[in-house]
């Protein structure tokens, strides 16, 4: 499960452990519990937990829950659901952590700031400060609070954090420098008044609540994590990190390095919590889980594997490099997760009765297939024959087109596993749509046996096989790169990214698979057996085609 490619976080790890400047491996997946995990949350789980596992070092599952009114318990549970759906785990209790377990400790580090002259509190508003800060061409000035006297900022950050204030009107800022071309070393705001939020784990003990790029490095260190990895977009946060590092170096018992990947996006998908949020919110999608989505759920329960999840992230890479992976990266791995280890079974989704007028009434002739080609120890299916069976209705071709090799009007058929039939007759309704075939057997083609004919097609018994519902799935986005071009994002959704296919046919056995069971329908594809699927209800979503389908 680790990364077994090469990268170049790897790298840096085995030159920090030669070196001696490490002796363990310590990394974090640190998210924000606002939202389900999505795939690109997945690449971080796979980087984080499979790099401590390679080294034999430690991770911590760790929720960075800095902003109460935006995370909830929900949440919290679901992350730590997926971590270990996707095959990794904190193992201790431990190292499940929260950036709230350390609030009390961000506190006395900012009281010391204040002492040294390296935090400050300031009373301009929200839109003053932002014009004080410039921009990228212009530099910043400095707030007229900004030389207040230590004794002024504690007794002020003191008032704050006692309620005392209303929120907005003050914050802390860190003292770093308002020219500094960089815009987040214009003393980053670090503490803000939320006088009425309630957090999910300190409910309303605080008054005041750190800032992400206050709390994240200083958890990171005290937790001592060597290898702070996180996406590019924090490239330019680095010197706050390196900052606080260094002012606070007698306080913490680490000092970890921030490390940048390129985050992960997948085309025809978006790849945000909060786009997320607003297809689930707005109806888009029937729910985070929906099979369509690209979070964990959603792909659990359209049928993924967690493996394949891992070989996506192992096989996509590691680097610094722009990251815009074709859809079908990801469904080539489920197919190859698939191949290897799915049970097959015959499914006829839009079925076309056969009746076989050379076949006794009543009689059953039962037939013998694996449940998978390559693992014996799953075992064998029985496959009963009979006189009234179901084929695909695009496997019938009145008309067929040249090199046509399944069924026509007195063509034959190889039925998969069974006989040899021939098509000698066509019934039709009033509106002149087929509605039956009357076909005759070769009693000498049981089982593969006898003559070879060019088309083999896949065939249930009617009064064996079960009813299901099954649900089929096309891109979420009729667009690579959803919102690109100034487009709002929701436009460029795929208003035919669900068919439902009703009353298609699958084999008994199938019926008795439990929510969950991944299987691959013989020619159609690999299926999973949704989650609210149940029985004399059973229903099914197509996880992803078949590369190949056989030769006909
Ligand atoms: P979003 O924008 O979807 O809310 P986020 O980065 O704000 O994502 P966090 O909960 O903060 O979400 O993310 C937790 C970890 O997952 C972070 O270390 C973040 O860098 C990483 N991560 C999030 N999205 C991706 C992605 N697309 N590719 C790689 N890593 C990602
Ligand atoms: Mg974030
Ligand atoms: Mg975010």
């Amino acid at each position: 499960t680790g990364m077994e490619r090469a990268n170049f976080l790897k790298k840096i790890m085995e030159q920090d452990l030669a070196s001696g400047k490490h002796s363990q491996i310590v990394t974090r997946f640190p998210p924000e519990p606002n939202g389900y995990l999505h795939i690109g949350h997945a690449k971080s789980i796979c980087v984080n937990f499979g790099l401590g596992e390679a080294f034999g070092g430690v991770t911590y599952m760790r929720f960075d829950d800095t902003n109460p009114d935006k995370e909830e318990q929900e949440y919290i549970d679901a992350i730590q659901q997926d971590v270990r759906w996707l095959g990794f785990d904190w193992k201790v209790p431990e190292r499940l952590t929260h950036a709230s377990d350390y609030f009390g400790r961000f506190h006395e580090m900012a009281v010391l700031l204040i002492k040294r002259g390296k935090a400050y509190v300031d009373s301009l508003t929200a839109e003053e400060m932002r014009e004080y800060r410039g921009s990228l061409t212009q530099p910043g000035r400095d707030s007229p609070y900004r030389e207040r006297s230590v004794e002024e900022n504690l007794a002020l950050f003191d008032k704050m954090t006692k309620g005392e204030v209303p929120d907005g009107e003050m914050v802390l800022r860190l003292k770093i420098d308002m020219s500094s071309p960089n815009i987040n070393m214009r003393d980053p705001p670090a503490y803000r008044i939320k006088r009425n939020s309630e957090h999910p784990r300190t409910g309303t003990q605080w008054k005041v609540y750190p800032m992400y790029d206050y709390a994240h490095p200083l958890t990171d260190a005290l937790e001592s994590i060597t290898h702070s990895l996180c996406t590019l977009e924090f490239e330019d946060h680095r010197p706050l990190y390196d900052w606080l590092m260094d002012h606070l170096a007698d306080q913490l018992p680490a000092r970890p390095r921030q490390i940048e990947f390129s985050r992960l996006n997948l085309q025809y998908c978006v790849v945000s919590k909060r786009k997320l949020l607003q297809l689930v919110n707005e109806g888009h999608v029937a729910g985070w889980d929906d099979p369509r989505m690209p979070t964990i759920r959603g792909l659990r329960r359209r049928g993924v594997p967690p493996e394949a999840m891992r070989l996506f992230v192992e096989r996509t890479g590691v680097s610094k490099a722009d990251n815009n992976i074709d859809y079908s990266v990801l469904e080539d791995c489920a197919r190859e997760c698939l191949d290897s280890s799915a049970p097959r079974a015959m499914a006829v989704l839009e079925p076309l009765r056969v009746v076989v007028t050379s076949w006794p009434e009543g009689q059953v002739d039962i037939l013998d297939a694996p449940m998978h080609p390559k693992l014996p120890e799953l075992g064998r299916r029985a496959i009963p024959f009979t006189r009234t069976l179901l084929i695909e209705r695009t496997d019938f071709e009145e008309a067929p087109p040249p090199g046509y090799q399944r069924l026509t009007p007195g063509g034959e058929v190889r039925l998969r596993y069974g006989y040899v039939i021939r098509c000698d007759e066509v019934i039709k309704d009033a509106d002149g749509n087929v509605v039956e075939l009357r076909c005759t057997h070769e009693p000498d083609t049981r089982q593969g046996a006898g003559r070879k004919v060019k088309g083999i097609i896949h065939w249930l018994s009617e009064p064996h096989s079960s009813r299901a519902k099954v649900n089929l799935y096309d891109r979420l986005f009729k667009v690579p790169d959803p919102g690109s071009g100034g487009r709002e994002f929701l436009s460029d959704v795929n208003p035919e990214s669900l068919s439902v296919l009703e009353g298609c046919a699958v084999e008994s056995y199938v019926a008795d698979a439990e929510p969950g069971t991944r299987l691959q329908f013989e020619r159609a594809g690999y299926f999973c057996v949704d989650a609210a699927s149940a029985p004399g209800a059973l229903s099914l979503n197509r996880v992803v085609t078949l590369r190949d389908t056989w030769a006909l």
